[in-house]
């Protein structure tokens, strides 16, 4: 595409865009009265305009019914989960049967933790990437801890290499092979909340099954951002959050996927509840533990409603949409934003943008993180008055998001152009 750094440009991409209506069916904050450039849907995706309904419908049901609600409701809430787990399972790419939505994602990796790490004294490496988000971090580290094991031996780290941002594949195959025999289990993002970066899930899961190890990944940045084929790449585990990519809202469930293979392995360790007890005799109370099939078996309470219905309302958008449409108009949106970062950067002496995010679009899903080399705080300061909702990470790092759902080729535009006026 030959790309235009101008109003009427942007614009009629979006009056070609087949996603543009989308736009309205999301509330998008406003700052000095004005639509704000809304670019943080990496970290809390926006409200669709249908989310209050479905609650309220939770609530009147509530009203109406009390606790006969559990089985009169319009969706009776014993099996209220359900509701989300076909649009779940195609999101990620699973069967139903592997999928659940449950908890909030740490406790959900902690869950899963406990049935995937299983150290021996021989075999208790954890493998993951360096500077992986802090949670990831304190999963791992408690959890080799809980084994016995100390941190600072169990879990090996791959970087970067010297001068550069992103992580090599073959550097994280290479470790795999090295490890070998020692190695129990690969824990790694899907997308790096940092730099973008989307890693090969199904190469990295097929070595580390190659030499023995279990993989299982935090689909945080990933879920609704790129394509996911969980069961056919053979992952292990996964688990994300629905209040990113999802726009599930603040802290919201998180979504858990445990492969086929492991769903009816009653064997496998794990900490219990009953809502993961065997469905059929989950009300009769009694004692000892038969984890119903599939991912539900993990589940320990009932359903948070409220909580899930919001969820339910942006997952019918996403089954309305496809991930196949979103991820065209995502990288579409990626180009023009670079296409402008170049743009406004070599009309500026003083600045030198560097996207640390990979080119390669399969290394990638719709974030940007940007290096503002001459520039600091002051200027992101700038553009968050003007208008610009972005994130900030020392010490002068933005990263952004532009969502296929909500965000237009005009918002790359007006960003490009309060950039321009703030340098
Ligand atoms: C956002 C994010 C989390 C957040 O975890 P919660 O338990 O939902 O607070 C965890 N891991 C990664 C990689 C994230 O990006």
């Amino acid at each position: 595409m030959n790309w235009e750094f101008n109003e009427s440009f942007a614009r009629d991409l979006d009056a070609k865009d087949p996603l543009g209506d989308y736009r309205n069916r999301f509330y998008i904050p406003k700052i000095n009265g004005e639509e704000s450039v809304y670019f943080t849907g990496n970290s809390l995706g926006l409200q669709p305009k249908t989310t209050r309904s479905f609650i309220n419908q939770e609530l009147d049901d509530w009203a109406e019914f009390g606790v006969e609600g559990h089985f009169h409701g319009k969706t009776p809430w014993f099996a209220y989960h359900k509701a989300l787990t076909k649009a779940s399972a195609t999101v990620v790419g699973a069967k139903e049967s592997e999928v659940v939505v449950m908890n909030g994602l740490t406790t959900n990796l902690h869950l899963m933790w406990v049935s995937f790490y299983q150290p021996t004294t021989t075999r208790y490496k954890i493998l993951c990437e360096a500077k992986a988000f802090p949670s990831d971090q304190y999963v791992m580290e408690s959890q080799a801890k809980f084994h016995g094991f100390n941190p600072d031996d169990a879990i090996v780290e791959v970087s970067p290499r010297e001068g550069e941002h992103c992580i090599r594949k073959e550097d994280i195959l290479a470790k795999i092979e090295e490890l070998g025999d020692s190695l129990a289990l690969v824990f790694w993002g899907g997308v790096n909340y940092y730099t973008g970066q989307l890693f090969d899930i199904k190469t990295i899961t097929a070595r580390a099954h190659n030499v023995g190890a279990k993989a299982g990944f935090d689909l945080a940045h990933a879920a609704g951002n790129v394509e996911l084929k969980l069961h056919d790449w053979d992952v292990d585990f996964a688990a994300w959050c629905s209040y990113k990519y999802l726009n599930s809202g603040p802290g919201n469930v998180s979504g858990v996927f445990v492969h086929e293979r492991h769903g009816d392995n009653a064997e496998l360790p794990r900490f219990a509840g009953w809502w993961g007890h065997d469905e059929e005799r989950r009300f009769l109370m009694e004692k000892g533990f038969v984890p119903t099939k599939g991912a539900e078996g993990w589940q320990l309470s009932n359903a948070p409603v409220f909580g899930m219905a919001a969820h339910r309302a942006s997952l019918d958008i996403f089954e309305e949409v496809g991930m196949d449409k979103l991820i065209e108009k995502s990288r579409l949106l990626v180009a023009y934003l670079e296409f402008v970062l170049d743009d406004v950067s070599s009309r500026n002496e003083n600045c030198n943008f560097e996207v640390i995010t990979p080119k390669d679009t399969a290394e990638r899903g719709c974030q940007v993180s940007v290096l503002l080399h001459g520039h600091g705080k002051g200027l992101f300061d700038k553009l968050t008055a003007l208008g610009v909702i972005s994130d900030w990470r020392e010490p002068n790092v933005i990263r952004m998001a532009p969502v296929p759902l909500y965000n237009s080729f005009e918002d790359v535009y007006r960003f490009g152009k309060k950039l321009e006026a703030s340098l």
